[in-house]
């Protein structure tokens, strides 16, 4: 029986939420829970949800096992429509879900909502990719053999996902996952449950076979852990920093599952001195600043022609300097909290860090009090001019709302600089040259590069991810996501020798 709602005890305010396991919403086997805050006010509480641990991994990870068979069975275009109802649920409580990913995330409402509304574009994309074709027909050496291939699903895959987009990534996981006929097991970071539960419950309530998608919240070492190691998960699809991609590696190839890791970034945004500067201005800030940057595509680095770096400096401090910083619900807020405290005197501390070694702070990098921010995990958008690109705020994802400015001497030198780096997720490049852009398209080094837009924007139909140490050459999203949650098998379908008497009389010409 599939419950109709995810809290298993609701207080006067704040509710409990349990896990999802072969189609019921149920507590944690120690019945445990762990506390989920806003950032913005760390008084407030979001929920309590269940914290689980290898028992209910076990239970959720048997559950995914004995859907898998019926799952893969399933029509794609059964699968399909079910992605298709979830999309028409989540799109009915867009503004509800918005708002509590901001109240449990702490990015501006209309990054809360605008990112509910992508996740619900990613089902109906997904939905649409379940109906296209499944394999290919090539000509065999035989001119009877019937020779084509088949997509078939992995299996049971694990979903593990970070706190950053709370409910995009798990969707442009899961709604593939389950398209192309896999079962899967949903581990979602622990600073933003209540955004998972929210998609579980909308695919759910659409109608999938229980066991076909499972919830499991708690730690990491108590749930991610086990979950990475049990045999039966045949595929794993984690996105999260460079240190757990690199501990997971080295579990997951021991045992030869498939893995898909998406790391972090460090940016860069060039702008060259023919740019259009008050244009190249408002996508450098937001790409840096919009959800605390704590974006994996956040701009980090503005890499800019020594020409105009003093004006385009002071260009960038006027703006940085002015955005409003305040309570992420309020419309006028710009800039909000990061995801909680221990990650703001993380940041804070970085600043001090680089103020240390040399680096000179323009604007921002403090810890506001006035208004009441005292409450929250907020600091202020900081900018750092004259950086060393060798240096640990030059090579390092501090994922804050940290910018460093590098002058160059030209183009060259800017590319040198963008790609001497471990990481390549995304990059940018203002300019006016069509010649100067498509030699940097070329000559970049990042998985998703744009030309006068800033480093963040994505599209879910075309493929995601980064080169270098900021993925595992996978991508995800548009069609890759078939690749990994795929696998091909080759047919070679030759009709049985033909019986003597029809051979004879196809070669005399009958009929
Ligand atoms: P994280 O600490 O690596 O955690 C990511 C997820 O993995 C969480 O669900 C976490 O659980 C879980 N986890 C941690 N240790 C694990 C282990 N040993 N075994 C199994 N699961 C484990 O990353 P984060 O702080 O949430 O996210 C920020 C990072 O994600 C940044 O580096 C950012 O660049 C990157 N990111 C990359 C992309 C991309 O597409 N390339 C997109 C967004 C974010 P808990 O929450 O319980 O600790």
């Amino acid at each position: 029986m599939v419950s109709s709602s995810a809290p298993i005890a609701a207080g006067p305010a704040v509710a409990t939420y349990g896990n999802f396991i072969a189609g019921e919403w149920r507590p944690a086997r120690s019945g445990g829970t762990f506390e989920n805050r806003n950032p913005a006010n760390q008084e407030e509480l979001v929920g309590h949800f269940a914290a689980s641990s290898a028992e209910d991994v076990d239970d959720a990870v048997t559950a995914a096992s004995e859907a898998a068979a019926g799952w893969r069975r399933t029509s794609a275009i059964a699968r399909s429509t079910i992605l298709h109802k979830a999309a028409a649920i989540l799109e009915s409580r867009i503004n509800d879900v918005g708002r509590e990913l901001t109240r449990e995330e702490g990015k501006t409402l209309k990054e809360g909502i605008g990112e509910t509304t992508r996740a619900v574009q990613i089902l109906r994309y997904y939905a649409g990719e379940a109906q296209q074709p499944i394999g290919e027909n090539y000509p065999s050496l035989s001119p009877t053999t019937l020779l084509y291939t088949q997509r078939e699903p992995l299996g049971v895959v694990a979903v593990i996902t970070p706190w950053n987009f709370p409910i995009a990534i798990p969707t442009w996981k899961i709604a593939p996952a389950l398209a192309f006929g896999n079962t899967v097991v949903f581990k979602p970071a622990s600073l933003t449950p209540l955004c998972a539960v929210r998609l579980v419950e909308a695919l759910a309530e659409a109608g999938l076979p229980p066991g076909v998608l499972n919830l499991v919240t708690g730690a990491a070492g108590a749930v991610g852990n086990p979950l990475v190691r049990d045999e039966r998960v045949v595929g794993i699809t984690f996105t999260g920093s460079n240190a757990v991609g690199a501990d997971l590696r080295r579990i997951v190839a021991e045992r030869g599952a498939k893995l898909q890791l998406e790391l972090g970034g460090k940016n860069p945004a060039i702008v060259l001195a023919d740019a259009d500067l008050d244009h190249a201005l408002g996508h450098v800030v937001n790409g840096a600043m919009m959800s605390s940057g704590q974006k994996c595509t956040a701009t980090s680095r503005a890499i800019v022609e020594r020409g105009i770096a003093d004006q385009f400096t002071e260009l960038l401090a006027a703006r940085i300097s002015s955005l409003k910083v305040g309570d992420p619900l309020q419309a006028e807020t710009q800039v909000g909290p990061l995801v909680n405290e221990e990650a703001a005197e993380r940041v804070a501390a970085e600043i001090e860090r680089a103020k240390g070694n040399g680096a000179e702070l323009l604007v921002g990098g403090g810890r506001p009090n006035e208004n009441g921010l005292g409450q929250g995990a907020f600091v202020t958008p900081a900018l750092f001019g004259g950086v060393n690109p060798d240096s640990r705020l030059g090579q390092e994802e501090l994922f804050g709302p940290i910018l460093g400015v590098i002058p160059v001497a030209d183009v060259e030198e800017a590319i040198a600089v963008a790609n001497r780096i471990r990481f390549g997720l995304s990059a940018s490049m203002f300019t006016r040259d069509l010649g100067t852009a498509l030699h940097f398209a070329r000559e970049i080094q990042a998985g998703i590069v744009h030309v006068n837009s800033e480093t963040a924007g994505a599209e879910p139909q075309v493929p995601f991810g980064g080169m270098k140490g900021s993925s595992s050459y996978s991508r995800e999203q548009g069609k890759s996501a078939r690749e990994f949650f795929t696998q091909v098998k080759t047919v070679y379908l030759d009709p049985p020798p033909m019986p003597p008497a029809l051979a004879e009389a196809r070669a005399s010409g009958a009929s």
